[in-house]
């Protein structure tokens, strides 16, 4: 249900590991219509940005070999690589999830693709899939 006051946990994007943007990117915007989102490169990926509704989608292509989508792609293949969701406040979230004994991968919130703090989760911690965590 969608949440119009702006306040609550929401998915702010969802981050799909591809082998080349090129490729990939006309089924989401010229198949499905989604608009382009001028966003930074970050963590080794280049970044193309796609507005679904308040989401957005978020291809990522590896920059290089040693990059983590390169890891991810060269492993498991091309896929959904992590769920982005936004939170009221991330440091009070950051510390419900020690409280709770959640694998934290960014101990402290680091600046993300989109200009904002992000901190991610392990997989181990959240039912195997990448859990990255923003705030509004
Ligand atoms: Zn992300």
């Amino acid at each position: 249900m969608q949440n119009t006051s702006q306040s609550g946990t929401r998915i702010a994007h969802i981050g799909i590991a591809v082998r080349g943007l090129d490729d990939s990117v006309s089924f989401y915007r010229d198949v499905l219509g989604l608009a382009d989102v001028p966003l930074d490169d970050a963590d080794g990926a280049k970044i193309v940005g796609l507005a679904a509704g308040t989401s957005l989608v978020e291809l990522l292509e590896a920059e290089s070999p040693d990059s983590p989508i390169a890891k991810f792609v060269a492993k498991r293949g091309p896929g959904i690589h992590h769920v982005c969701f936004s939170v009221d406040d991330l440091d009070a979230t950051l510390d419900r999830c020690r409280a709770a004994g959640v694998r934290l991968i960014d101990e402290t919130p680091r600046v993300g693709a989109e200009g904002k703090r992000i901190a991610f989760l392990h997989p181990s911690s959240t039912s195997g899939v990448l859990v990255e965590l923003t705030e509004h």
